[in-house]
């Protein structure tokens, strides 16, 4: 990878790099884009193959999250911290190294404000506050604003209702059947938001308890991993993994509307198209999922649920708005919403 280059493709930004040889701190964090405010982003531990990997993938994410905020209309640019997870961590050498990343973020100033991600944890974030307040999602007792997953749920079943009124013209979700694939924390929310409104549903996972869960709770029917893609049903929620709309699914795709919360669905931009082809109406992962993002934002600007319930109720404005662009300028709805985006940060 040449830095330089991939820095430039990715219209970056700042890329700061910390190593502290007492703790074993690898750390990396892309601010990608400050033009609407503070960089916001959560903070990934996992084990790398090498340096370039993990720079890479800090990057990439840190992209992400600034078009996840401008869909938004949050007041944030997009940020992302990795840390390279040490083999044979110890929780000693683990607190170490959270006390380490927390001097790193309050050395930016401000341009970066980390929370949890993939590898870390609520105690985790606890140690990074004892050294910064840039930091969210910390401790729920202290004020901070706790598990997202209601919240990604809930705007995503805004976006469903975006997609039904657009779709079907229809005003609420009565008797629409949605496969959901994966329910984990976001999956059995958003069971739980369809089901109040009078959805079946469809349901597959690899962990037997919580499909029993939703099976219990909401009467949803079950098939098996791989026959998700394959079932008749309005709207298809992929809920568990990225990459799921690729060349072998999207053929057996039966379904009309395809808006779920897992991140980077499309395996390749031309996986857009390909929806497009065969008429399936596709909600933008990043402007969907947006929940979490505008939940943990609110705990920054001073936490309050009825404005964070407001603010991802108008995931169902964006979604409309992205949806009538799409159909006016005949473009798949992926381009549709990085172009909002880009308009917004670079005219
Ligand atoms: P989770 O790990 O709690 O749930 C994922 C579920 O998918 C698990 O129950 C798992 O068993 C299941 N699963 C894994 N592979 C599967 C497969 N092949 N088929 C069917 N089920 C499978 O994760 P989550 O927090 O609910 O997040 C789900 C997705 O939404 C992820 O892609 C995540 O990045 C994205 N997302 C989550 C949030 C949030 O607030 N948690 C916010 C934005 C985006």
């Amino acid at each position: 990878m040449d830095l330089f280059n991939y820095s430039d493709e990715l219209k970056f930004g700042d890329l700061h790099l910390k190593t502290d040889l007492d703790s074993g701190l690898h750390a990396i964090v892309a601010v990608h884009n400050l033009k609407f405010g503070p960089s916001i982003g959560g903070c990934r531990f996992i084990e790398y193959p090498d340096t370039a990997a993990a720079i890479r993938d800090a990057m990439r994410l840190g992209r992400g999250m600034t078009y996840k905020a401008a869909i938004s209309g949050l007041s944030h640019g997009g940020g992302k911290a990795v840390i390279v997870r040490p083999k044979n961590l110890t929780d000693k050498q683990r607190v170490k190294i959270f006390s380490a990343f927390g001097k790193f973020v309050e050395s930016l100033g401000g341009d970066y404000i980390t929370c949890e991600d993939s590898g870390t944890s609520v105690p985790d974030m606890n140690v990074v506050k004892q050294h910064t307040n840039h930091v969210l999602g910390y401790d729920p007792s202290s004020g901070s604003s706790g598990d997202p997953s209601p919240l990604t749920a809930l705007g995503v079943r805004r976006g469903i209702e975006a997609a039904a009124k657009f779709r079907w013209q229809r005003n609420d979700l009565d008797g629409l059947h949605v496969a959901i694939q994966g329910v984990g924390h976001v999956g059995y929310y958003l069971a739980k938001e369809l089901h109040d409104l009078g959805a079946t549903l469809t349901i597959a996972d690899m962990n037997n308890e919580n499909v029993e869960r939703c099976v219990k709770d909401f009467g949803a029917k079950v098939v098996a991993p791989a026959a998700i893609y394959g079932v008749k049903c309005d709207v298809f929620a992929p809920c568990a993994l990225g990459s799921v709309l690729n060349d072998s699914t999207i053929p057996r795709l039966a379904c009309e509307v395809v808006a779920g919360a897992s991140n980077n669905q499309l395996a390749e931009a031309r996986h857009g198209v390909l929806l497009k082809d065969r008429n399936i109406l596709y909600a933008p992962d990043y402007a969907l999922n947006a929940g979490g993002l505008i939940n943990v934002a609110q705990e920054y600007a001073g936490y309050d649920e009825t404005k964070v319930r407001e603010k991802v109720g108008l995931i169902y404005n964006t979604m409309m708005r992205i949806f009538e662009r799409g159909m006016s300028e005949n473009l798949p709805m992926d381009v549709v919403a990085d172009r909002i985006v880009e308009e917004r940060l670079y005219a």
